[in-house]
């Protein structure tokens, strides 16, 4: 068994369901008693600590324990991509996103993004995703092999398109299966990994793929996921495709696709009906705010999401997203409720930090294992200790209280921040270790001797 002693908040219930002041738990001296991967106990360090005096103690103090964060929305093709600005959606995915995507047909592409990927979520803080993958099945084989690898938590699926896209990324429905079930069979429930069927959106997949995606959702215990209501381009064109359909979201109910393992990205131009029917189904809303804002899709309007009772989850959408940090989507999140004046959510830091981390466990069928620090929980967990004299080291030294420091976290808080990262229990990543090596160019380090 490991103690581990630090300053811990994390937040157990639902803030847009409860009065969320009262729902930050905090230890500003904790221990956690953690077996096997699994929080045994919790509370005050000197009380833990005198119940077993002969453990092991990891001093963690000198910064914040905070749950593990859960990105529900993340492009595995896409991190070479991030950065692409100055466009709405359907312009940057044919000029930055697809000819990106297209060059996972080499496996040894894919193999090198694959891990640029995994470290870019765990050396954020992410322990957790659900993750858009490639068009390419040896792309996927990629990508669960370095997952597994990597000892992250991963729901993940080949993307399918039969229309609209270039031709190199098109399928067919026959093949769709076929490579579907392959790769379920391959990774579906091996260790931390589980299968997504994705169709990439209805404007890209013709009924009968949208009729296979219902089949490979047959398998016990695989998730939904696909974007919605992005962009209002991108709503008309949907539209035209489907016009026997009430709404977009009608395009993938009728195929039985909206049910509580469904996790549908974006959602900005949700009508009132297709709110009324994700909550009925217990799916969820992936928002994404960063990318909301480079692409100009639009303010999420989190206000009737949480009327309508439709359950909301961060997702950075890397590489439209601006990073993997969910600080930040945390952070863009509040400024876009801010923008919206009136209409908006009053949001807390109590909600910032629920949406990155319990929200996503919810929304990915998994709070009965991560989301918090509680005991029973696996022990998955971000240490976050900035730099001596940083402006997060300065501010959190006068924050006024734990509600106070968390503002400040996600106000100024960045990957350089994260000191540590643990998924049922075991250490994943720690400060000081060396980037993953990179391509050299004039913007990056030189590669590193390993
Ligand atoms: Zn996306």
């Amino acid at each position: 068994m490991t103690l581990y002693r630090a300053t811990m908040m994390d937040v157990p219930g639902d803030p847009f369901a409860e009065e969320p002041a009262g729902l930050l738990a905090v230890e500003s001296d904790g221990g956690l008693l953690v077996r096997d991967g699994v929080i045994v106990e919790r509370g005050a360090y000197a009380d833990v600590r005198g119940s077993h005096p002969g453990e092991e103690v990891t001093d963690l103090r000198g910064g914040v324990l905070l749950p593990g964060f859960v990105d529900t929305h993340v492009h595995f093709p896409q991190i070479r991509a991030i950065g692409g600005l100055g466009m709405p959606l359907l312009d940057w995915l044919h000029r930055c996103a697809l000819p990106e995507e297209a060059r996972l047909a080499d496996r040894s592409y894919a193999e090198a993004v694959a891990g640029e990927f995994l470290h870019g979520l765990v050396s954020s803080g992410t322990t957790t995703a659900l993750v858009f993958g490639s068009h390419f099945a040896e792309a996927m084989d990629a990508l669960f092999d370095a997952a597994a690898a990597s000892g992250l938590r991963i729901t993940a699926g080949q993307v399918s398109s039969d229309r609209v896209l270039p031709a190199l990324l098109l399928t067919t429905a026959e093949h769709a299966r076929d490579e579907g079930r392959a790769l379920i069979e391959r990774w579906h429930g091996k260790g931390r990994l589980r299968y997504a069927v994705t169709p990439r959106f209805s404007l890209s997949a013709s009924e009968p793929l949208l009729d296979v995606c219902e089949e490979l959702l047959q398998t016990p215990g695989t998730w939904f996921t696909t974007h919605i209501n992005e962009n209002t381009a991108e709503v008309d064109q949907v539209a035209t495709y489907f016009p026997a359909r009430t709404h977009y979201l009608d395009t993938y109910q009728h195929h039985n696709l909206i049910t509580d393992r469904s996790v549908l990205a974006h959602n900005v131009h949700a009508t009132d009906h297709e709110l009324e029917v994700m909550a009925e189904a217990l799916a969820w809303a992936a928002h994404c705010p960063t990318s909301n804002a480079a692409l100009g899709s639009g303010l999420f309007p989190l206000r009737r999401h949480v009327k309508y009772g439709v359950g909301v989850a961060l997702g950075s959408d890397v590489g439209a997203g601006t990073g993997f940090s969910l600080l930040k989507e945390g952070l863009q999140a509040y400024f876009a409720q801010q923008l919206l004046g009136p209409a908006g959510y009053p949001l807390t830091p109590v909600h910032l930090l629920y949406l990155a981390t319990g929200a996503g466990a919810r929304a990915l069928g998994l709070a009965d294992q991560v989301g918090d620090l509680g005991v029973g929980k696996q022990f998955d967990a971000a240490w976050l200790r900035p730099q001596p004299r940083s402006t997060l080291d300065v501010v959190l030294g006068h924050a006024t209280d734990a509600n106070d420091a968390l503002a400040k976290i996600f106000a100024l808080g960045t990957p350089a921040d994260v000191a540590g990262v643990w998924v049922g229990g075991q250490q994943l990543h720690s400060a000081g270790e060396g980037p993953m090596p990179s391509p050299c160019s004039p913007y990056s380090r030189p590669q590193e001797a390993a």
